[in-house]
């Protein structure tokens, strides 16, 4: 049974990773320093299906501390997903904790994947390295990031090659484009503006809604991980994942007013430094590598994703459905505020991801 390591794995997109692998027949080492059994839950949910399979072994611990020569002894496979993500901080004294899970945690994995003779190493990149490069944005096109987290992940990128070419290391790099679905960080855009639909709240959106994102489905973005660390042809390449029908925020809520059957109540703030105005990947590259295209579209995606929050707020012991003050209803009411503390933005919340 092939082993593979996944890192990062009590997170959104770490933890379906996870079941999809085990679905698929193999053996998993998850690392995250997050613990379900801790006063998480987040973690607690996202790993609570990983957890009951014979497959999974969990280990809890900082990629920086932990003793990786035995997790990671006998792996065919690494994906290192583990990171700290979201466009909008960084640009304080927190700017050291994105070098350091983005960059230092890399390199100290890297190093002791040095001679284990895995197949594969995969490192979850994202859209935000393109910064302020004109869309579409390609592979082979410029990288000029408009935030800290973006230029510590290109960095990482670079490690990635530096040992690719210096040990020998087999690798995929894979830039992400905004993820969303079950399980999505509750930082995050959707998840935020979903749960604010819910409960009556209205939504806070960055600048006028005009920004516009190449949104992927989880799955899909899974479907694409492992496609990347299976196949040959994708040894040594750096390839866009993305859902491939870009939308601006306007047209975003619309949809999701479809969706949970009310529209949200808007409420514009000024846009923040680190965001991007477009993301629009160029997928040539990797449908020809990989053979693959994004399946779920952003209604049914979406769709999914409202119906998981239903579920999740019930498990929480929240109402699922809360009455809405009916002066609060419909579309039209906006208004420019100051950034308050929790903001419901498009791209980035605290430490939100549009990458
Ligand atoms: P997430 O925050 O849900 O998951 C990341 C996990 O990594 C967390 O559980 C965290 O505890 C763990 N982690 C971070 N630093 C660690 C460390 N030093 N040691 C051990 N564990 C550590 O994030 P996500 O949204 O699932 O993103 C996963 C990956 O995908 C990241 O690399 C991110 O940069 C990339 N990405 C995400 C998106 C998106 O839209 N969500 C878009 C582009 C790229």
């Amino acid at each position: 049974m092939p082993l593979a390591v996944v890192t990062g794995c009590a997170g959104f997109i770490g933890s379906h990773l996870v079941e999809r692998l085990l679905r698929s027949g193999y053996a998993v080492r998850g690392i995250d320093r997050r613990s379900p059994a801790g006063g998480d839950p987040e973690a607690r949910f996202n790993l609570s299906g990983a957890l009951r399979h014979p497959g999974f072994e969990l280990h809890v611990g900082d990629l920086l501390e932990l003793d990786l020569p035995p997790i990671l002894a006998g792996a065919d496979y690494i994906l290192h997903l583990a990171a700290r993500p979201g466009v909008r901080g960084g640009w304080g004294d927190d700017f050291d904790a994105y070098v350091r899970d983005n960059l230092l945690a890399t390199q100290r994995l890297l190093r002791a994947c040095t001679g284990t003779g895995v197949r594969r190493l995969v490192l979850a990149s994202t859209s935000a390295v393109y910064g302020a490069a004109p869309p579409p944005q390609r592979e082979r096109g410029p990288t000029r990031p408009l935030s800290p987290y973006g230029v510590t992940k290109l960095a990482a990128e670079q490690l990635v090659r530096m040992y690719g070419r210096q040990h020998g290391l087999r690798w995929t790099i894979l830039r992400y484009f905004t993820v969303y679905g079950p399980r999505q960080r509750p930082d995050m855009a959707f998840r935020r503006m979903l749960a604010d639909a819910q409960a009556g709240r209205p939504v806070r959106v960055y600048g006028d809604g005009s920004q516009v994102r190449d949104f992927t489905y989880v799955d899909d973005v899974v479907a694409a991980t492992v496609l990347a660390m299976r196949l040959p042809q994708a040894a040594g390449k750096t390839l866009n994942v993305a859902g491939g029908s870009p939308v601006s925020l306007r047209e975003a809520l619309a949809v999701l007013g479809e969706v949970v059957g009310r529209s949200p109540r808007v409420v514009h703030v000024p846009p923040t430094s680190g965001e991007m105005a477009v993301t629009r990947a160029a997928m040539d590259r990797t449908r020809e590598c990989l053979g693959w295209q994004p399946r779920v579209g952003l209604a049914e995606g979406l769709s999914r994703q409202w119906t998981w929050l239903q579920r999740r707020l019930l498990q929480d012991g929240l109402p699922a459905e809360r009455d809405e003050d009916p002066e609060d209803r419909g579309p039209g009411r906006t208004r420019w505020e100051e950034p308050g503390a929790a903001g419901t933005g498009w791209g980035e919340g605290e430490g939100e991801e549009h990458g």
